[in-house]
């Protein structure tokens, strides 16, 4: 309806990019964090489809893993506590033609920026989203967050952290206008890649949940997975991720889920046994509202630069 046209003529980069053109600083993550997969998954990925470096944008609020974007020779913003997504959804507004990846962490995402995941996922602007989640505030070491696993005890629980975790894949799910919605986990290279691709690849807002370890500070969370995949359920289907044969061994546990189905996505989201992995839900038909920004509300250029000069001319002398 809007009639955003990508120029993909810009993404044809003169010379092969090689990962080295991707690496910001060295990750200063602690030794084992799952932080550290995830950027390696992302360069690999922007390797893959040759994106110019200075044609990406990382975008993240506060914690260990918004640290992201500095290990990114790419643009970046490291913003406020719980504001990652306000921004990338400027960002995509004025520039559509950039890709923007935004990192988020538990406690930055579900907990003090909650409000603006619920509406980022509303806008459904065409990015990709990534919340590493280790059930822990890591950075300002071990207090309970959001998705905290009741009983664990924290800095601000020692006897145990008493409430429900929050469960980011229904509530996502529930938002109005949500259009992807997939599950992954840092410790499986193969799928966290293709999981993060298929995001990127979707047209709209990709939100993925990544179960992260956090080994300094709630190495007890993901201990069983890690041990037993069989407490993993891998989604098979065409249109969901697609992984090749011999990658998925390491699932003993398949079932067959239309991403299509949003009531067999909630539904496999709310199951008591057996953790999702893979793509829940897709809609690539839900309206997108960098699609409206982009074109403006009756702003052509002129009208947006003679907007421009006229607050200019409020500093002139
Ligand atoms: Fe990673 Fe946890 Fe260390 Fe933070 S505290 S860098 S999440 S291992």
């Amino acid at each position: 309806m809007f009639g955003l046209k990508k120029d993909w003529s810009m993404r044809v980069s003169p010379r092969y990019f090689t990962l080295d053109d991707y690496e910001g600083a060295v990750g200063r993550w602690c030794p084992g964090c799952g932080d550290f997969a995830v950027v390696t998954a992302v360069q690999k990925i922007l390797r893959d489809e040759q994106l110019a470096p200075e044609r990406v944008v990382n975008v993240s609020g506060i914690g260990c893993s918004s640290r992201l974007p500095h290990y990114m020779a790419t643009y970046g913003f490291h913003g406020l506590h719980g504001r990652a997504l306000p921004v990338a959804c400027g960002v995509k507004s004025r520039r559509p033609d950039l890709d923007v990846w935004v990192t988020t962490g538990d406690g930055d995402c579900t907990s003090i920026g909650a409000g603006h995941w619920i509406h980022g996922i509303r806008y459904n602007m065409n990015m990709v989203v990534m919340l590493l989640d280790n059930n822990v505030y890591g950075l300002t070491k071990k207090q309970t967050s959001p998705t905290t696993a009741i009983g664990t005890k924290t800095n601000t629980h020692p006897r145990g952290s008493f409430l429900p975790p929050l469960d980011p894949l229904t509530v996502t799910l529930g938002v109005s206008n949500v259009s992807f919605v997939a599950q992954t986990v840092d410790w499986n290279p193969a799928h966290l890649k293709a999981t993060l691709h298929a995001a990127w690849k979707h047209k709209g807002l990709g939100f993925v949940r990544i179960l992260q370890r956090c080994p300094t500070y709630s190495d007890h969370a993901f201990e069983d997975l890690q041990k037993d995949p069989a407490g993993l359920l891998l989604l098979e289907h065409e249109r969901g991720v697609q992984l090749d044969e011999s990658l998925t061994k390491g699932f003993p546990n398949r079932t067959r889920h239309d991403p299509a189905d949003m009531q067999g996505a909630l539904a496999v989201a709310n199951r008591e046994r057996g953790v999702p992995v893979g793509l829940l839900f897709q809609d690539e038909s839900r309206p997108r509202y960098d699609e409206f920004t982009c074109e403006g509300h009756d702003m052509s250029v002129e009208k947006r630069l003679a907007g421009i000069e006229a607050e200019l001319d409020h500093f002139a002398i």
